[in-house]
């Protein structure tokens, strides 16, 4: 069994990027400008926006933070969203999700311009990864594409099976696995008889949000299982007081999987890295 390594690959693409950024200051051309949009005081919000400022300034980029009061109307964060589509400061643009129910977020999502569209969330950008054309692609599905590229796994041919269904993850996952030429099938909440389908694929891609879901007995020898959820388990023997787990239950699967990523290290670092390709993209575009 083998490890995907996505602290490696991330360290590696994070250091390329961060070369890039420095030939375009030494040449005179725009720094990559990342703006974020935080709505209210949520904690997880508010650490994964400042992971994002944190992972702008470790390669060169600018970034801006832009935060609002939970009271704010959805038609004055229109107007900021707006005010950021004309602003040619900024190359790229996200709202941190979830925000506070009176705001509908297909609105706000669908206000930002899909060039500044770095999520990869406007039906713009998703109708462009359908068809295989270039765009913003969303970042963990990206992420995992670039790990699947960095280990060179062969895709062609193989059977992918992705479970979980939504936007960010199992929807566009699915797409970009058949991109890369594999046999897809999506699993979801209502497939029947999910191990029949877990049990011959050649590549399983857990993005549901059950830690442990994915028990060796589900997959063949030699799979290669690619672990997208990150759960907070109470866990004593930690400093924080939890742990992270995954949708794959690692002990069992790795005595059976030929390649595996770790949780935490696998697609965490690499979804983190696939928001700063396309922001750099966002730049050259
Ligand atoms: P979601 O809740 O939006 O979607 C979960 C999907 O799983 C749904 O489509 C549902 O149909 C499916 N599902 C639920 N129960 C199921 C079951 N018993 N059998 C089969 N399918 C089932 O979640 P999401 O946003 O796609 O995230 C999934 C997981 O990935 C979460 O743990 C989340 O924290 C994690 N995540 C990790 C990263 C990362 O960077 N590592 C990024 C995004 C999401």
């Amino acid at each position: 069994m083998q490890i995907l390594d996505g602290n490696i690959v991330s360290k590696h693409l994070r250091a390329q990027v961060q070369e890039e950024v420095a030939q375009r200051k030494a040449a005179g051309k725009k720094i990559p400008h990342l703006a974020a949009i935080l709505v209210g005081n949520d904690g997880a919000s508010m650490t994964y926006v400042g992971a994002k400022e944190k992972d702008c300034h470790e390669v060169g980029f600018h970034s801006t933070v832009l935060r609002f009061d939970a009271s704010i109307t959805e038609a004055e964060l229109i107007a900021e969203v707006e005010k950021i589509n004309n602003n040619s400061e900024i190359d790229g643009l996200i709202v941190q999700l979830p925000l506070p129910k009176h705001i509908n977020e297909k609105r706000i999502t669908e206000t930002i311009s899909w060039e500044k569209d770095v999520d990869g969330f406007h039906p713009m950008n998703v109708g462009l990864m359908f068809k295989g054309l270039p765009c913003f692609l969303p970042a963990t599905p990206f992420g995992i594409i670039k790990l699947i590229e960095h280990y060179q796994i062969e895709t062609s041919g193989m059977h992918c099976v992705v479970i979980g269904r939504s936007d960010i993850v199992g929807k566009p996952m699915s797409a970009m696995m058949l991109q890369k030429n594999c046999t897809v099938t999506i699993c979801h909440s209502k497939t029947k008889d999910l191990t029949s389908f877990t049990r011959n694929a050649d590549i399983v891609i857990a993005a549901l949000g059950i830690p442990g879901f994915l028990n060796g007995d589900m997959i063949k020898d030699g799979a290669i299982v690619i672990d997208v959820g990150i759960t907070r388990v109470a866990d004593a023997t930690k400093k924080s007081g939890f742990a992270l787990k995954g949708d794959a239950d690692y002990e069992s699967c790795a005595t059976k999987a030929a390649w595996i990523t770790p949780v935490p290290g696998g697609v965490g670092p690499m979804t983190r890295i696939a928001l700063l390709l396309n922001t750099l993209h966002a730049v050259k575009a």
